[in-house]
């Protein structure tokens, strides 16, 4: 359990999930956020980057990100990483979190975030919105159960992102809006969410939470696991701009 005042919060990108994240913790009373980006405000992305306005266009996420969420909510501390979580960089990244949001947009983020969290020891908030469809799941310090128990690698196929999928303003909301509940829950020491994965529909009005229960096999967590380190050339996937 850790003061959610002096708690080290890192999200990892700052758009259509990280922003409502951002807002939902600092209203919550966190005032440490570390966020990692690299990517510059579009007008596309507007509908679900809720803290940017027009005016922001063009400019670093991470800048006006920041600038928001200050204005907002006077004395927090924002702390900007630009770039990616990257196999040479996320270890750093990681490494003083209280927990970490992956609030990215692509399988291979996400699953470098799973290994690089687990060796840390630090717990986890995946969120992902795709479609009308959010997903959360928080996996605890050490990783068990963890993310690879449930997608196991990063796929090879079509898999549906952001990119070729669309995705909905608001979902992305939900997804942002879960993702902070979880944080709040984990930092006040309630460790009840662990296992489960929620989604959410927004087309068909659904929210549940599904048990995902840990693995015996999983390369990551199990009993014989073999993945032991970062190695750059296991999250090798497009990325997309969510
Ligand atoms: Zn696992």
């Amino acid at each position: 359990m850790s003061d959610v005042a002096s708690a080290n919060v890192v999200i990892i990108g700052a758009g259509g999930i990280g922003a409502p994240a951002a807002m939902a913790l600092v209203a919550g009373g966190a005032r440490r956020l570390i966020v990692v980006d690299d990517d510059t405000v579009e007008i596309s992305n507007l509908h679900r980057q809720i803290l940017f306005t027009e005016a922001d266009v063009g400019r670093s996420k991470l800048d006006a990100f920041a600038a928001a969420v200050e204005a907002r909510a006077p004395g927090v501390v924002v702390t900007r990483v630009p770039g990616r979580a990257l196999p040479l960089t996320v270890a750093t990244i990681v490494a003083d979190a209280a927990v970490v949001i992956d609030a990215t947009d692509n399988f291979a983020s996400r699953f470098l975030l799973a290994d690089a969290c687990a060796f840390a020891k630090v717990p986890v908030v995946h969120a992902a919105a795709v479609r009308w469809q959010a997903t959360v799941m928080a996996v605890p310090a050490g990783g068990r159960p963890c993310y690879r128990c449930l997608f196991e690698d990063v796929p090879r196929g079509d898999a549906p992102d952001c990119a070729t999928a669309g995705v909905v303003g608001p979902v992305c909301g939900v997804a942002g809006a879960l993702a902070a509940d979880r944080v709040l829950r984990l930092l006040a020491g309630d460790a009840s969410t662990y296992g489960h994965i929620v989604t959410y529909d927004g087309w068909r009005d659904t929210l549940r939470s599904v048990p995902v229960p840990a693995r015996p096999g999983c390369a990551l967590c199990g009993a014989a696991p073999t993945i032991h380190g970062i190695l750059a050339s296991r999250y090798l996937a497009p990325a997309c701009g969510l």
